[in-house]
């Protein structure tokens, strides 16, 4: 659907702070199908962060992806997000043509596929210190997931060696993650940066269903 119409779909006189439950409830019960995929029935209103605005209704899936691609042009807070930093790490292995599978998606933020590219490059410059997370053998990552980190670590080169030492040194093997994160002194005990460079299979840990 070209971008046009979905901005006409939008009640932009709607400030979804000020809405209360009931007409949300309303306005899902008179759109009840999503506004994305078009396929599953809408769940919450969606809204511009940015401006507060109500951008339309959207099936659970949706919701929380479209919040993912969002947390993607952000810096990241306290704790990594996972499938904003998925949306890095395709971007990092294929550029724009990561992007390209995001068609819907980019046209209902209003976005093209450039703005978005030079929105992941911005965060990305933001983001100077590289720090090592790993975490112990046969733990898959959740959000309590223990890290045990190094850094922060001189540059990329030092921390890829860092990386592939725990990965690949002796005994059992652990999740090793490299996050750049932003130069503003917190110290975090879990990454909370956005992942550069992964070595392995990435979809493994970041669930691929993007
Ligand atoms: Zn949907």
């Amino acid at each position: 659907m070209p971008a046009a119409l979905w901005r006409e779909r939008r009640e932009p006189e709607r400030v979804y702070a000020r809405m209360p439950d009931a007409e949300r409830a309303q306005l899902l019960r008179r759109r009840p199908g999503c506004e994305l995929c078009r396929r599953r029935p809408s769940a919450a209103v969606d809204h511009d962060a940015a401006t507060g605005f109500v951008r339309g209704v959207l099936c659970r899936s949706c919701n929380s992806w479209l919040g993912s691609m969002e947390a993607a042009l952000r810096v990241p807070g306290r704790r990594m997000q996972v499938q904003a930093a998925y949306l890095h790490w395709r971007f990092e292995a294929d550029g724009t043509d990561a992007l390209a599978w995001y068609p819907g998606e980019l046209a209902y933020l209003d976005m093209t596929v450039k703005r978005f590219a030079d929105g992941l490059r911005r965060v990305r410059r933001l983001l100077p210190l590289p720090y090592v997370y790993w975490t112990a053998s046969g733990q898959s990552v959740t959000r309590n997931s223990e890290w045990t980190k190094t850094g922060p670590l001189a540059d990329a080169e030092e921390a890829e060696r860092h990386h592939c030492r725990l990965r690949y040194g002796p005994g059992p093997r652990q999740v090793v993650l490299t996050a750049f994160e932003p130069d503003d002194g917190m110290n975090s005990p879990v990454p909370r940066g956005l992942v550069k460079t992964f070595t392995g299979d990435a979809r493994s840990w970041f669930g691929g269903g993007a």
